[in-house]
């Protein structure tokens, strides 16, 4: 089933799951999760990698979620670029490197979206990386409100579609932030991009306090770090 076949568009596509270094979450339980957030659309964006794609949400197993749950899951992946991070969407393989050329080329060529999510959580000027990307998430879960302003203010000014997304590590922030996408297919050039980027859309939600979601994952990291150092 396409993006475009859904009735309803209510996401969330920036969150971690085991996958990521700094989180516990399970991928069946975010799926219950969003369910009963009504979420329709999620995307699980671990760090560096795919795993739970290759491992738990094969192509198949993505069907069977939507049939079962309504929830669709659109494969993505959060990259550490030399620019900051870049979240791919629509992808079909793992992205590799860390040059952000190169890592939206990737994207591109699998007939990504680009999204920059966090703009001001990252060393360089996020203006000068407009040009390359499709999305810019305006609204992250875990961003001080600051910085979320100035990157509303960033996609206003400049004109790019804008996102929402929670950036979650826990269940609890599942759905926090999300964004409701208009879906009004009109002629047959209607595709995952127009839809993802030129809808009529709304965010809402507000993010959780800096200082605790930070903590708790910090706490996560050190915690998988452990685990992981007494199994090896
Ligand atoms: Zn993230």
């Amino acid at each position: 089933m396409q993006i475009t076949e859904l009735d309803s568009i209510t996401c969330d596509l920036h969150m971690h799951s085991k996958y990521s270094f700094d989180s516990f979450m399970s991928p069946n339980r975010i799926i219950y999760t969003a369910k009963i957030r009504d979420l329709s659309v999620i995307s699980v964006t671990d760090h560096g990698n795919m795993d739970i794609y290759a491992n738990e949400f094969s192509r198949e197993n993505r069907e069977r979620i939507l049939e079962k749950h309504g929830v669709f899951v659109i494969p993505g992946m959060e990259i550490e670029t030399n620019r900051g991070d870049i979240i791919g969407l629509f992808l079909d393989k793992e992205v590799s490197g860390n040059g952000f050329e190169s890592v939206v080329e990737q994207i591109r060529e699998m007939d990504g979206i680009v999204v920059l999510p966090h703009p001001y959580h990252r060393d360089c000027d996020p203006a000068d990386l407009l040009s390359h990307i499709d999305l810019i998430e305006v609204v992250n879960g875990r961003c001080k409100s600051v910085q979320n302003e100035r990157a509303g203010e960033l996609g206003d000014e400049n004109d790019v579609p804008i996102i929402g997304g929670s950036d979650a590590h826990m269940y609890w922030e599942v759905g926090q932030i999300r964004t409701v996408l208009s879906n009004e297919a009109s002629d047959s050039n209607y595709d995952k991009t127009a839809l993802l980027l030129d809808a009529e859309r709304e965010v809402s939600g507000s993010p959780l306090p800096y200082l605790l979601t930070h903590g708790i994952s910090f706490v996560s990291g050190r915690l998988k770090n452990l685990v992981e150092g007494t199994r090896s």
